[in-house]
């Protein structure tokens, strides 16, 4: 690969285990890590080239997905945790020590995507995990300062390894939103 975009990445997509039963991610710390239980797979996983989703260092691209917030305990460290930007709308927990991002939660009811949790597969030694599924966000790496003529080479080597670019998020998950909006605003029956 010409590019490294992400170490999960870099030699290809390993495919998980739909029937995987969930696992535990653990930040970097050697000492008294943060630990957080998921039950069941992930959903959605992707490619993300935002400025703010975790990335480890020296990727490109962050790779996260989606769980149910039902379905995520944090079993050990949550004193470490702290919320990386309390405007945002995804409200990124932290650890204080390691800085790595151990779940990011919504907490506005009204917002589409309420009621998931966003999470970094890679923070887990289990596998079976859902592999990334497509890349999202991917013109805002030239805003972390990607060089911008670089980035036919990154969609090209996106592509290659079954990872369909996009610059906002998925067809289907750009529908879902749409659709929340269209009932909230009575144009589409709920
Ligand atoms: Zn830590
Ligand atoms: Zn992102």
């Amino acid at each position: 690969m010409a590019l490294k975009l992400h170490p999960s990445i870099d030699n290809g997509v390993r495919k998980g285990n739909p029937n995987f039963a969930g696992g535990a991610l653990t930040c970097k710390c050697a000492d008294h890590p943060v630990q957080v239980r998921i039950t069941g797979n992930v959903a959605h996983n992707h490619a993300c080239g935002c400025t703010k989703c975790w990335k480890p260092q020296g990727a490109v691209f962050s790779v996260v997905a989606v769980v149910s917030r039902d379905n995520l305990k944090v079993v050990s460290g949550a004193e470490k945790l702290h919320v990386v930007d309390a405007s945002a709308t995804i409200q990124r927990h932290a650890c204080r020590d390691c800085g790595v991002h151990m779940y990011g939660r919504i907490e506005n009811a009204n917002h589409p995507f309420y009621g998931l949790d966003f999470v970094h597969t890679e923070l887990s030694n289990e596998q079976g995990w859902q592999e990334p599924q497509f890349a999202a966000f991917v013109s805002s790496i030239i805003e972390s300062g990607f060089p911008p003529a670089k980035m036919g080479e990154v969609r090209a080597q996106l592509r290659s390894i079954g990872l369909e670019p996009y610059d906002c998020l998925s067809p289907p998950l750009m529908d879902a939103i749409a659709s929340h909006v269209a009932k909230a605003a009575g144009k589409l029956a709920a």
